[in-house]
């Protein structure tokens, strides 16, 4: 697998904010990773995987803390973005329409956001409601790999035709399909690829655009540049995606 040499080793994880609303953000300094799936998808178990137990699973479980933008500032030199999930019954509608508002703007216009890591349950036949947000990436040229979870659960058969049935149905939208990586937070599958994924993204940004690590001293504001051409994964500007075959019409607002 092409991303075996340049996995990211996470040598600390600090919780740095939640944030309700773009605005509300960190600074664009640092080049971002965020991971959402519907709720019960396997999110908290996948970060935990990934990052080791601890901080983000205590923060992103936290009553409160679940409907917020939450950010991981990992190694010092980049974050993990723990998006809410989508499709949550939970709390009042207005509530969920503006988080879900919220989160649309972030994945349209932060910048520095490099990948989306989309989470979709090995275990189940397609959802509509992951089609439609697979759908919403697409059509908003938002970097994004498919990551499927809890493949340990099923027969492998079962995962397989599963993903199978998913990939079929979003086929026709792409010239070449989005990455695929099959997870499970039980046996750790999937866990160097998804950090190679990051670690490979990483590299790909110019050394002379790569962010400075968060404890360096601030630049004076004069000489802030536009931290990198960000929106970056494996070459894939975010503005035209040769992967995506032809602009999918009729937005739907989420
Ligand atoms: P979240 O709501 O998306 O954060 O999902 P959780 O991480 O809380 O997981 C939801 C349920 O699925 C819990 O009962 C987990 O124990 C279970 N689960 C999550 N990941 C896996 C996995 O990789 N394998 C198995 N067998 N169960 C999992």
């Amino acid at each position: 697998m092409a991303h075996w040499f340049s996995i990211v080793n996470i040598s600390s994880a600090i919780f740095d904010r939640s944030a309700p609303d773009l605005d509300s953000c960190p600074d664009e300094s640092l080049p971002e990773f965020a991971f959402i799936g519907r709720s019960n998808v396997g999110k908290s178990s996948l970060l935990n995987m990934l990052a080791g137990k601890g901080i983000l699973a205590r923060v992103s479980t936290t009553p409160g803390f679940t409907k917020l933008i939450n950010f991981f500032t990992m190694s010092k030199t980049w974050r993990l973005v723990d998006l809410p999930g989508y499709g949550f019954a939970a709390g009042a509608k207005q509530e969920s329409a503006r988080f879900n508002k919220a989160v649309a703007r972030y994945l349209k216009h932060r910048p520095n956001l490099c990948c989306v890591f989309a989470l979709l349950d090995s275990g189940l036949v397609p959802q509509e409601i992951d089609l439609e947000f697979v759908e919403w990436l697409t059509r908003n040229s938002v970097p994004f790999v498919l990551v499927f979870t809890k493949t340990d659960r099923g027969t492998p058969e079962e995962a397989e035709a599963n993903i199978a049935a998913f990939t079929a149905r979003i086929a026709g939208w792409f010239e070449q399909l989005p990455e695929i990586f099959r997870c499970s937070a039980t046996t750790a599958q999937g866990r160097s690829e998804l950090l190679g994924v990051i670690g490979a993204t990483l590299d790909a940004i110019p050394k002379e655009t790569k962010p400075t690590p968060a404890t360096a001293a601030p630049l004076p504001l004069e000489e802030v540049e536009p931290p990198f051409s960000m929106k970056v994964r494996a070459g894939i500007q975010r503005e035209e995606n040769p992967r995506v075959k032809k602009k999918l019409k009729g937005a739907r607002p989420w």
